[in-house]
């Protein structure tokens, strides 16, 4: 009698089980996120005045990156005729205090090529954690990529340190 319960219980997982399966859809992400373009020379970093960055989050920004491959130039605060004064300027990324809105963003200006020629980016103060890293990863290229926990997650609450697909 035990037996017979038993293996109706089991049945009844069977069929839950599979109903429940089938109600799960597969989500799939593509292996690596996707790129927007690449820097074909190593990009000069310039601060502009009033960037809500000290020039020690930066480095760690770019340590983060570094430790992934990717290379930059010497960091600048802002020179008189250099990229923030005068705009875009080849070959660099320049990290700006955001003009509109609340949420850091990023420009990012490529050539056919798909070559990076400028990149720019706008924070927003009070910067949170993994902002400088995100919005780094924007102007090496890389677009938003939903895998939850991932760096370049669009939603920064969603996104975490995974750095799947980034390494060079
Ligand atoms: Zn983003």
């Amino acid at each position: 009698m035990t037996r017979f319960y038993a293996t109706i219980f089991l049945m009844v997982m069977l069929v839950f089980g599979t109903s429940f399966h089938s109600l799960i859809k597969p989500v799939t992400y593509k292996s690596s996120p996707p790129t927007l373009g690449e820097w074909h020379f190593t990009p000069v970093i310039e601060i502009c005045d009033e960037a809500p960055i000290t020039r020690e989050l930066l480095q760690e920004g770019l340590s983060w990156w570094k430790k992934r491959g990717y290379r930059f130039g010497e960091i600048q605060e802002a020179v008189p005729n250099g990229a923030c004064e005068t705009g875009s300027v080849r070959g660099t990324i320049t990290i700006h205090k955001i003009k509109f809105g609340s949420t850091s963003t990023t420009y990012l200006h490529v050539l056919e090529s798909g070559q990076i020629n400028w990149a720019k980016i706008y924070l927003s103060e009070p910067m949170h954690s993994r902002v400088i890293e995100h919005e780094l990863g924007h102007a090496l290229g890389w677009d938003h990529y939903d895998v939850p926990g991932h760096l370049m997650h669009t939603n920064l609450l969603l996104g975490g340190w995974n750095d799947s697909g980034l390494n060079r």
